[in-house]
Protein backbone atom coordinates (compact mmCIF):
# COMPACT_ATOMS: atom_id res chain seq x y z
CA UNK A 1 0.00 0.00 0.00
CA UNK A 2 1.50 3.11 -0.93
CA UNK A 3 2.10 5.75 1.79
CA UNK A 4 0.39 8.88 2.04
CA UNK A 5 2.83 11.62 2.44
CA UNK A 6 2.10 14.62 4.80
CA UNK A 7 1.17 17.81 2.89
CA UNK A 8 4.27 20.04 4.36
CA UNK A 9 3.12 23.19 5.34
CA UNK A 10 6.01 24.94 7.56
CA UNK A 11 9.84 24.05 8.36
CA UNK A 12 9.51 24.33 11.65
CA UNK A 13 12.60 24.93 14.10
CA UNK A 14 13.19 25.19 17.69
CA UNK A 15 15.23 27.71 18.73
CA UNK A 16 13.41 29.74 21.64
CA UNK A 17 12.88 26.00 23.16
CA UNK A 18 16.74 25.81 23.37
CA UNK A 19 16.53 28.12 26.40
CA UNK A 20 16.30 26.99 30.01
CA UNK A 21 12.75 26.64 31.73
CA UNK A 22 10.86 28.34 32.63
CA UNK A 23 11.40 30.50 29.30
CA UNK A 24 9.85 27.64 27.79
CA UNK A 25 7.78 25.00 29.05
CA UNK A 26 6.39 22.17 27.16
CA UNK A 27 2.90 21.59 26.97
CA UNK A 28 0.07 20.70 24.39
CA UNK A 29 -3.04 22.00 22.51
CA UNK A 30 -6.73 20.86 24.48
CA UNK A 31 -8.86 19.74 21.71
CA UNK A 32 -11.58 21.71 20.76
CA UNK A 33 -15.38 20.01 20.05
CA UNK A 34 -15.56 20.66 16.11
CA UNK A 35 -13.11 23.29 14.34
CA UNK A 36 -14.22 25.01 11.82
CA UNK A 37 -11.79 26.91 9.22
CA UNK A 38 -12.92 30.52 9.38
CA UNK A 39 -10.15 32.13 7.42
CA UNK A 40 -6.66 30.93 6.24
CA UNK A 41 -3.76 33.66 5.09
CA UNK A 42 -2.45 31.76 2.13
CA UNK A 43 -0.46 35.18 0.69
CA UNK A 44 1.15 35.21 4.38
CA UNK A 45 1.79 31.05 4.62
CA UNK A 46 3.74 31.70 1.00
CA UNK A 47 5.83 34.14 3.04
CA UNK A 48 6.64 31.80 5.13
CA UNK A 49 7.74 29.01 2.43
CA UNK A 50 4.75 26.99 2.80
CA UNK A 51 5.14 24.57 0.24
CA UNK A 52 1.17 22.78 -0.37
CA UNK A 53 -1.63 23.91 0.97
CA UNK A 54 -3.97 21.21 2.71
CA UNK A 55 -7.98 21.09 2.17
CA UNK A 56 -9.56 23.48 4.99
CA UNK A 57 -10.33 20.10 7.07
CA UNK A 58 -6.59 19.52 7.75
CA UNK A 59 -6.09 23.52 7.99
CA UNK A 60 -8.80 23.37 10.89
CA UNK A 61 -7.55 20.27 12.48
CA UNK A 62 -4.15 21.93 12.72
CA UNK A 63 -4.94 25.21 13.24
CA UNK A 64 -7.12 24.72 16.35
CA UNK A 65 -4.85 22.57 17.96
CA UNK A 66 -6.80 19.61 17.72
CA UNK A 67 -3.72 17.57 15.75
CA UNK A 68 -0.37 18.64 15.63
CA UNK A 69 1.03 20.11 12.65
CA UNK A 70 4.12 18.13 11.50
CA UNK A 71 7.26 19.37 12.92
CA UNK A 72 5.45 21.18 15.97
CA UNK A 73 7.01 20.99 19.09
CA UNK A 74 4.52 23.41 21.44
CA UNK A 75 5.38 24.94 24.21
CA UNK A 76 3.70 28.16 26.40
CA UNK A 77 6.59 31.17 27.06
CA UNK A 78 7.00 32.35 30.45
CA UNK A 79 6.67 36.32 31.21
CA UNK A 80 5.98 38.81 33.89
CA UNK A 81 4.69 42.18 33.29
CA UNK A 82 3.57 45.72 34.78
CA UNK A 83 -0.04 45.58 33.86
CA UNK A 84 -1.96 48.80 34.69
CA UNK A 85 1.49 49.66 36.60
CA UNK A 86 1.38 46.79 38.99
CA UNK A 87 4.11 44.21 38.81
CA UNK A 88 3.11 40.68 38.27
CA UNK A 89 6.07 38.64 38.48
CA UNK A 90 4.81 35.38 36.59
CA UNK A 91 1.62 35.83 33.81
CA UNK A 92 3.37 33.83 30.75
CA UNK A 93 1.40 32.10 28.04
CA UNK A 94 -1.58 31.34 29.43
CA UNK A 95 -4.03 30.25 26.68
CA UNK A 96 -1.65 30.30 23.96
CA UNK A 97 1.07 27.76 22.44
CA UNK A 98 4.70 28.29 20.74
CA UNK A 99 4.49 26.18 17.59
CA UNK A 100 7.78 26.55 16.44
CA UNK A 101 10.02 29.09 14.23
CA UNK A 102 10.14 28.76 10.62
CA UNK A 103 12.75 30.84 8.46
CA UNK A 104 10.60 33.34 5.88
CA UNK A 105 11.75 33.98 2.67
CA UNK A 106 13.84 36.75 3.83
CA UNK A 107 15.26 34.60 5.47
CA UNK A 108 14.27 36.19 8.55
CA UNK A 109 12.79 33.81 12.33
CA UNK A 110 8.94 34.15 12.44
CA UNK A 111 7.80 32.49 15.39
CA UNK A 112 3.84 30.71 14.71
CA UNK A 113 1.66 30.51 17.65
CA UNK A 114 -2.24 28.92 19.14
CA UNK A 115 -3.78 31.34 20.81
CA UNK A 116 -6.78 30.22 22.03
CA UNK A 117 -5.93 26.53 22.51
CA UNK A 118 -6.35 25.84 26.37
CA UNK A 119 -4.60 25.56 29.51
CA UNK A 120 -1.25 25.81 29.96
CA UNK A 121 0.77 25.48 33.23
CA UNK A 122 0.51 29.37 32.81
CA UNK A 123 -2.93 29.75 32.89
CA UNK A 124 -3.82 30.63 36.49
CA UNK A 125 -7.45 30.74 37.15
CA UNK A 126 -8.45 31.34 32.93
CA UNK A 127 -9.74 29.00 30.73
CA UNK A 128 -7.21 28.98 28.55
CA UNK A 129 -9.80 29.89 25.28
CA UNK A 130 -10.68 32.83 23.10
CA UNK A 131 -14.03 34.07 22.41
CA UNK A 132 -14.48 34.72 18.55
CA UNK A 133 -14.93 38.41 18.49
CA UNK A 134 -11.53 39.14 19.82
CA UNK A 135 -9.62 36.48 17.37
CA UNK A 136 -11.98 38.61 14.35
CA UNK A 137 -10.62 41.50 15.61
CA UNK A 138 -7.02 40.90 16.09
CA UNK A 139 -7.37 39.29 12.44
CA UNK A 140 -8.96 42.49 10.88
CA UNK A 141 -6.72 44.78 12.82
CA UNK A 142 -3.45 43.44 12.33
CA UNK A 143 -3.69 42.42 8.64
CA UNK A 144 -5.10 46.05 8.35
CA UNK A 145 -1.69 47.56 9.86
CA UNK A 146 0.78 45.05 8.03
CA UNK A 147 -0.88 46.44 4.92
CA UNK A 148 -0.14 50.00 6.19
CA UNK A 149 3.17 48.76 6.84
CA UNK A 150 3.31 49.81 10.31
CA UNK A 151 5.56 46.79 12.11
CA UNK A 152 2.90 44.19 13.62
CA UNK A 153 2.20 40.45 14.62
CA UNK A 154 0.25 38.91 11.51
CA UNK A 155 -2.73 36.63 11.15
CA UNK A 156 -2.05 33.43 9.76
CA UNK A 157 -5.53 30.96 10.66
CA UNK A 158 -8.79 31.44 12.40
CA UNK A 159 -10.80 28.82 13.18
CA UNK A 160 -13.95 28.23 15.10
CA UNK A 161 -14.01 26.00 18.00
CA UNK A 162 -17.84 24.36 17.90
CA UNK A 163 -17.80 25.21 22.00
CA UNK A 164 -18.39 28.01 23.75
CA UNK A 165 -16.19 30.27 26.13
CA UNK A 166 -18.45 32.06 28.94
CA UNK A 167 -17.48 36.01 29.86
CA UNK A 168 -20.09 38.33 30.46
CA UNK A 169 -22.21 35.85 29.14
CA UNK A 170 -21.65 32.48 26.59
CA UNK A 171 -20.00 33.67 23.41
CA UNK A 172 -18.60 30.94 20.51
CA UNK A 173 -14.76 30.15 20.96
CA UNK A 174 -12.21 30.38 19.00
CA UNK A 175 -8.15 29.54 17.92
CA UNK A 176 -6.37 32.13 16.33
CA UNK A 177 -2.76 31.47 14.68
CA UNK A 178 -0.32 34.45 14.49
CA UNK A 179 3.32 34.93 13.44
CA UNK A 180 5.79 37.21 14.94
CA UNK A 181 8.60 38.06 14.66
CA UNK A 182 9.38 36.74 18.12
CA UNK A 183 6.87 36.43 21.09
CA UNK A 184 9.49 38.18 23.42
CA UNK A 185 7.93 41.45 25.49
CA UNK A 186 9.54 43.74 28.05
CA UNK A 187 7.73 41.29 30.32
CA UNK A 188 10.30 38.28 29.03
CA UNK A 189 12.95 40.38 30.74
CA UNK A 190 11.06 41.22 33.65
CA UNK A 191 10.09 37.29 34.21
CA UNK A 192 13.77 35.99 33.71
CA UNK A 193 14.76 39.23 35.85
CA UNK A 194 12.73 37.78 38.97
CA UNK A 195 14.26 34.68 38.57
CA UNK A 196 17.85 36.12 39.53
CA UNK A 197 19.38 33.65 37.78
CA UNK A 198 21.96 35.68 35.56
CA UNK A 199 23.12 32.83 33.27
CA UNK A 200 19.06 32.63 32.51
CA UNK A 201 18.86 36.30 31.80
CA UNK A 202 21.75 36.60 29.58
CA UNK A 203 21.14 33.84 27.46
CA UNK A 204 17.55 35.26 26.85
CA UNK A 205 19.55 38.89 25.77
CA UNK A 206 21.68 37.29 24.08
CA UNK A 207 19.45 35.12 21.79
CA UNK A 208 17.52 38.48 20.84
CA UNK A 209 20.26 39.83 20.33
CA UNK A 210 21.63 37.06 17.77
CA UNK A 211 17.67 36.88 16.51
CA UNK A 212 16.48 41.02 16.15
CA UNK A 213 19.33 43.27 16.55
CA UNK A 214 22.38 40.95 15.52
CA UNK A 215 24.35 44.67 14.74
CA UNK A 216 24.74 45.36 18.75
CA UNK A 217 27.27 42.39 19.03
CA UNK A 218 30.09 44.83 17.77
CA UNK A 219 29.13 47.59 20.11
CA UNK A 220 31.57 48.23 22.96
CA UNK A 221 28.40 47.16 25.24
CA UNK A 222 26.16 44.78 23.27
CA UNK A 223 23.50 44.93 26.25
CA UNK A 224 23.39 49.00 25.96
CA UNK A 225 23.34 48.85 21.95
CA UNK A 226 20.50 46.05 22.58
CA UNK A 227 18.54 48.91 24.74
CA UNK A 228 19.46 51.74 22.35
CA UNK A 229 18.17 49.30 19.43
CA UNK A 230 14.90 49.11 21.13
CA UNK A 231 14.23 51.99 22.32
CA UNK A 232 14.43 53.03 18.75
CA UNK A 233 12.03 50.81 17.13
CA UNK A 234 9.56 51.49 20.02
CA UNK A 235 9.82 55.33 19.03
CA UNK A 236 9.04 54.66 15.54
CA UNK A 237 6.59 51.99 16.09
CA UNK A 238 4.51 54.11 18.28
CA UNK A 239 4.94 56.90 15.98
CA UNK A 240 3.05 54.98 13.15
CA UNK A 241 0.08 53.87 15.51
CA UNK A 242 -0.34 57.65 16.39
CA UNK A 243 -0.30 58.59 12.92
CA UNK A 244 -3.56 56.15 11.86
CA UNK A 245 -5.37 56.68 15.34
CA UNK A 246 -4.47 53.80 16.71
CA UNK A 247 -5.05 53.13 20.52
CA UNK A 248 -3.68 49.59 21.92
CA UNK A 249 -5.56 50.47 24.85
CA UNK A 250 -3.23 47.83 27.15
CA UNK A 251 0.24 49.08 27.18
CA UNK A 252 1.54 47.08 29.59
CA UNK A 253 5.03 45.89 29.58
CA UNK A 254 3.95 42.22 28.89
CA UNK A 255 2.14 43.13 25.64
CA UNK A 256 5.58 45.47 24.79
CA UNK A 257 7.05 43.62 22.06
CA UNK A 258 11.13 43.54 22.31
CA UNK A 259 10.85 43.10 17.74
CA UNK A 260 9.01 46.65 17.85
CA UNK A 261 5.80 45.02 16.57
CA UNK A 262 2.22 45.81 17.68
CA UNK A 263 1.12 42.83 20.23
CA UNK A 264 -1.82 41.60 21.76
CA UNK A 265 -4.62 43.72 20.22
CA UNK A 266 -7.12 42.94 22.75
CA UNK A 267 -9.13 46.09 23.28
CA UNK A 268 -7.76 48.13 20.57
CA UNK A 269 -9.48 50.75 18.78
CA UNK A 270 -9.01 53.70 16.36
CA UNK A 271 -9.75 57.24 16.85
CA UNK A 272 -12.72 58.69 14.80
CA UNK A 273 -13.14 62.26 16.33
CA UNK A 274 -9.97 63.44 17.05
CA UNK A 275 -9.30 64.00 20.65
CA UNK A 276 -5.73 63.04 22.76
CA UNK A 277 -7.70 61.90 25.75
CA UNK A 278 -9.86 59.48 23.92
CA UNK A 279 -9.84 55.59 25.47
CA UNK A 280 -12.18 53.07 24.60
CA UNK A 281 -10.77 50.11 26.74
CA UNK A 282 -13.51 49.25 29.38
CA UNK A 283 -11.17 48.28 31.93
CA UNK A 284 -8.63 52.11 31.32
CA UNK A 285 -10.48 53.14 33.73
CA UNK A 286 -7.40 55.69 34.76
CA UNK A 287 -7.22 56.30 30.98
CA UNK A 288 -3.81 55.16 31.14
CA UNK A 289 -3.27 54.03 28.15
CA UNK A 290 -5.29 57.26 25.95
CA UNK A 291 -4.10 58.26 22.53
CA UNK A 292 -1.74 60.95 23.50
CA UNK A 293 -0.34 59.30 26.46
CA UNK A 294 1.11 56.44 24.24
CA UNK A 295 4.84 57.73 23.90
CA UNK A 296 5.39 58.25 27.59
CA UNK A 297 3.68 54.69 28.65
CA UNK A 298 5.84 53.29 25.67
CA UNK A 299 8.78 55.19 27.63
CA UNK A 300 7.70 54.03 30.94
CA UNK A 301 7.93 50.51 29.27
CA UNK A 302 11.57 50.95 27.74
CA UNK A 303 12.54 51.93 31.45
CA UNK A 304 11.32 48.76 33.09
CA UNK A 305 13.55 47.31 30.26
CA UNK A 306 16.70 49.11 30.94
CA UNK A 307 16.13 47.92 34.29
CA UNK A 308 16.10 44.50 33.44
CA UNK A 309 19.38 44.69 32.04
CA UNK A 310 21.00 46.87 34.00
CA UNK A 311 23.36 43.55 35.47
CA UNK A 312 24.58 42.55 32.65
CA UNK A 313 25.75 46.03 31.33
CA UNK A 314 29.51 46.98 31.48
CA UNK A 315 29.68 50.11 33.39
CA UNK A 316 28.60 50.23 37.04
CA UNK A 317 27.31 52.51 39.61
CA UNK A 318 25.82 55.77 39.31
CA UNK A 319 27.71 56.19 35.42
CA UNK A 320 25.56 52.87 34.36
CA UNK A 321 22.36 54.21 35.66
CA UNK A 322 22.67 57.68 34.44
CA UNK A 323 23.86 56.02 30.79
CA UNK A 324 20.44 53.54 30.67
CA UNK A 325 18.99 56.86 31.61
CA UNK A 326 20.12 58.96 28.57
CA UNK A 327 19.31 55.99 26.22
CA UNK A 328 15.47 56.03 27.70
CA UNK A 329 15.30 59.54 27.20
CA UNK A 330 16.79 59.44 23.55
CA UNK A 331 13.36 58.10 23.26
CA UNK A 332 11.81 61.38 23.01
CA UNK A 333 13.83 62.83 20.65
CA UNK A 334 13.35 59.78 18.16
CA UNK A 335 9.72 59.57 18.67
CA UNK A 336 9.38 63.63 17.32
CA UNK A 337 11.70 62.86 14.57
CA UNK A 338 9.35 60.51 13.60
CA UNK A 339 6.24 61.49 14.36
CA UNK A 340 7.52 64.95 12.21
CA UNK A 341 8.22 62.70 9.15
CA UNK A 342 4.75 61.65 8.85
CA UNK A 343 3.04 64.51 9.86
CA UNK A 344 4.87 66.09 6.30
CA UNK A 345 3.86 63.06 4.77
CA UNK A 346 0.31 63.45 6.17
CA UNK A 347 -0.12 67.03 4.75
CA UNK A 348 1.75 66.41 1.74
CA UNK A 349 4.11 68.98 2.63
CA UNK A 350 8.41 68.31 1.58
CA UNK A 351 9.90 66.53 3.62
CA UNK A 352 11.79 68.92 5.79
CA UNK A 353 9.51 71.89 5.80
CA UNK A 354 9.67 73.33 9.04
CA UNK A 355 5.97 74.41 8.87
CA UNK A 356 4.70 70.60 8.99
CA UNK A 357 4.68 71.13 13.25
CA UNK A 358 2.79 74.20 13.51
CA UNK A 359 0.35 73.11 10.83
CA UNK A 360 -0.59 69.80 12.15
CA UNK A 361 -0.67 71.07 15.80
CA UNK A 362 -3.54 73.72 14.55
CA UNK A 363 -4.71 71.32 12.27
CA UNK A 364 -5.37 69.06 15.53
CA UNK A 365 -6.99 71.41 17.36
CA UNK A 366 -9.13 71.86 14.78
CA UNK A 367 -10.33 68.47 14.22
CA UNK A 368 -10.79 68.31 17.97
CA UNK A 369 -12.82 71.67 18.13
CA UNK A 370 -14.80 71.28 15.14
CA UNK A 371 -15.52 66.92 15.78
CA UNK A 372 -13.86 66.12 12.67
CA UNK A 373 -13.16 62.45 12.29
CA UNK A 374 -9.45 61.95 11.90
CA UNK A 375 -9.21 59.42 8.89
CA UNK A 376 -12.13 61.27 7.35
CA UNK A 377 -10.14 64.47 7.28
CA UNK A 378 -6.71 63.39 5.94
CA UNK A 379 -8.44 61.76 3.18
CA UNK A 380 -10.49 64.18 1.98
CA UNK A 381 -7.27 66.25 2.29
CA UNK A 382 -5.71 64.15 -0.28
CA UNK A 383 -8.01 64.75 -2.40
CA UNK A 384 -8.02 68.07 -2.38
CA UNK A 385 -4.35 68.57 -2.25
CA UNK A 386 -4.35 66.24 -5.72
CA UNK A 387 -7.32 68.39 -7.58
CA UNK A 388 -8.15 71.69 -5.48
CA UNK A 389 -12.01 71.66 -6.86
CA UNK A 390 -14.81 73.17 -4.97
CA UNK A 391 -16.44 69.79 -4.83
CA UNK A 392 -13.48 68.97 -2.90
CA UNK A 393 -13.05 71.83 -0.62
CA UNK A 394 -16.45 71.19 0.31
CA UNK A 395 -16.47 67.57 1.46
CA UNK A 396 -13.58 68.56 3.65
CA UNK A 397 -15.02 71.59 5.09
CA UNK A 398 -18.28 69.71 5.57
CA UNK A 399 -16.21 67.36 8.03
CA UNK A 400 -15.90 70.44 10.04
CA UNK A 401 -18.43 72.23 12.79
CA UNK A 402 -16.21 75.12 12.38
CA UNK A 403 -15.74 75.91 8.47
CA UNK A 404 -14.41 79.57 9.02
CA UNK A 405 -11.53 78.39 11.19
CA UNK A 406 -10.85 75.50 8.82
CA UNK A 407 -10.73 77.88 5.53
CA UNK A 408 -8.57 80.03 7.36
CA UNK A 409 -6.06 77.38 8.16
CA UNK A 410 -6.28 76.25 4.62
CA UNK A 411 -4.96 78.92 3.00
CA UNK A 412 -1.91 78.56 5.25
CA UNK A 413 -1.45 74.92 4.37
CA UNK A 414 -1.94 75.60 0.48
CA UNK A 415 0.75 78.24 0.49
CA UNK A 416 3.36 75.06 1.99
CA UNK A 417 2.02 71.82 0.28
CA UNK A 418 4.17 70.56 -2.41
CA UNK A 419 2.46 66.90 -2.94
CA UNK A 420 0.05 68.02 -6.32
CA UNK A 421 3.56 69.29 -7.73
CA UNK A 422 5.35 66.96 -6.60
CA UNK A 423 5.15 62.90 -7.55
CA UNK A 424 7.30 61.67 -4.76
CA UNK A 425 5.48 63.69 -1.84
CA UNK A 426 1.87 63.11 -3.40
CA UNK A 427 2.90 59.11 -3.18
CA UNK A 428 4.12 59.96 0.69
CA UNK A 429 1.06 61.31 1.18
CA UNK A 430 -1.67 59.35 -0.13
CA UNK A 431 0.45 56.00 1.51
CA UNK A 432 0.33 58.18 5.00
CA UNK A 433 -3.49 58.51 4.37
CA UNK A 434 -5.63 55.45 4.42
CA UNK A 435 -9.09 55.70 2.58
CA UNK A 436 -10.63 53.02 4.92
CA UNK A 437 -9.58 52.38 8.49
CA UNK A 438 -11.29 48.87 10.79
CA UNK A 439 -13.78 51.30 12.07
CA UNK A 440 -14.76 50.12 15.47
CA UNK A 441 -19.11 49.84 14.39
CA UNK A 442 -17.37 48.18 10.97
CA UNK A 443 -15.76 45.38 13.44
CA UNK A 444 -18.42 45.14 15.74
CA UNK A 445 -20.86 45.06 12.97
CA UNK A 446 -19.22 41.60 11.67
CA UNK A 447 -18.90 40.26 15.06
CA UNK A 448 -22.56 40.53 15.45
CA UNK A 449 -23.07 38.77 12.32
CA UNK A 450 -20.26 36.04 12.93
CA UNK A 451 -21.75 35.15 16.35
CA UNK A 452 -25.22 34.59 14.16
CA UNK A 453 -23.22 31.82 11.71
CA UNK A 454 -22.60 34.66 9.11
CA UNK A 455 -18.82 35.06 8.03
CA UNK A 456 -19.48 37.06 4.91
CA UNK A 457 -19.17 40.96 6.18
CA UNK A 458 -16.12 39.41 7.60
CA UNK A 459 -14.45 38.67 4.32
CA UNK A 460 -15.27 41.59 2.88
CA UNK A 461 -14.15 43.99 5.78
CA UNK A 462 -11.01 42.40 5.78
CA UNK A 463 -10.74 42.79 1.78
CA UNK A 464 -11.42 46.35 1.87
CA UNK A 465 -9.14 46.93 5.11
CA UNK A 466 -5.67 45.18 3.70
CA UNK A 467 -6.11 47.37 0.32
CA UNK A 468 -6.18 50.74 2.40
CA UNK A 469 -5.40 52.72 -0.40
CA UNK A 470 -8.40 51.62 -2.52
CA UNK A 471 -11.50 53.23 -3.40
CA UNK A 472 -13.94 51.12 -4.38
CA UNK A 473 -17.80 51.91 -3.55
CA UNK A 474 -17.59 49.28 -1.00
CA UNK A 475 -14.39 50.48 0.41
CA UNK A 476 -15.84 53.95 0.49
CA UNK A 477 -19.21 52.53 2.31
CA UNK A 478 -17.29 50.80 5.02
CA UNK A 479 -15.04 53.63 5.05
CA UNK A 480 -17.41 56.16 6.27
CA UNK A 481 -17.66 57.37 10.11
CA UNK A 482 -19.99 55.91 12.07
CA UNK A 483 -23.24 57.77 12.77
CA UNK A 484 -24.39 58.92 16.61
CA UNK A 485 -26.43 55.67 16.45
CA UNK A 486 -23.70 53.01 15.59
CA UNK A 487 -20.94 54.39 17.25
CA UNK A 488 -19.08 51.71 19.61
CA UNK A 489 -17.65 53.99 22.68
CA UNK A 490 -16.50 50.63 25.17
CA UNK A 491 -14.29 47.82 23.50
CA UNK A 492 -13.58 44.54 25.70
CA UNK A 493 -10.46 42.52 25.62
CA UNK A 494 -12.22 38.93 25.98
CA UNK A 495 -10.38 37.50 28.46
P1 LIG B 1 -3.82 39.66 27.88
O1 LIG B 1 -4.63 40.63 28.63
O2 LIG B 1 -4.59 38.86 26.85
O3 LIG B 1 -2.56 40.25 27.30
O4 LIG B 1 -3.38 38.55 28.94
C1 LIG B 1 -2.74 38.83 30.15
C2 LIG B 1 -2.37 37.53 30.82
O5 LIG B 1 -3.53 36.76 31.12
C3 LIG B 1 -1.50 36.61 29.97
O6 LIG B 1 -0.64 35.91 30.84
C4 LIG B 1 -2.50 35.68 29.35
O7 LIG B 1 -1.93 34.44 28.95
C5 LIG B 1 -3.48 35.49 30.49
N1 LIG B 1 -4.81 35.14 29.97
C6 LIG B 1 -5.66 35.95 29.32
N2 LIG B 1 -6.80 35.30 29.01
C7 LIG B 1 -6.66 34.04 29.47
C8 LIG B 1 -7.50 32.88 29.46
N3 LIG B 1 -8.70 32.90 28.91
N4 LIG B 1 -7.02 31.77 30.05
C9 LIG B 1 -5.81 31.73 30.62
N5 LIG B 1 -4.98 32.79 30.65
C10 LIG B 1 -5.39 33.93 30.10
MG1 LIG C 1 -0.87 40.03 26.50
Amino acid sequence: MPLKAEPIVLSFEHLYATLPKPLWVATQATPVAQPELIAFNASLADELGAKEIPDPTTLAQWFSGNQAMPGAKSGALGYAGHQFGNFVPQLGDGRALLLGEVIDQNGLRRDVQLKGSGRTPFSRGGDGRSPLGPVLREYLVSEFMAAMGIPTTRALAAVTSGERVVRQMAEPGAVFTRVASSHIRVGTFQFAAAQRNEALLKALADHVIDRHYPEAVNAEDPYMALLEAVVARQAELIARWMSVGFIHGVMNTDNCSIAGETIDYGPCAFMEQFDPQKVYSSIDQGRRYAFANQPAIAQWNLARFAETLLPLMREEGDALVQQATDVIRRFESLFSAEQLRLHADKLGLAAKSPQAAPLMESLESQMHQGRMDMTATFDALTHYAFSPSDEHREALLALTTQPNELTAWLETWQAEQVASQDSQRSAAMRNANPVIIPRNHRVQEVIDAAYQGDFAPFHTLLAVVTQPFDESVEARRLAAPATENEQVLRTFCGT
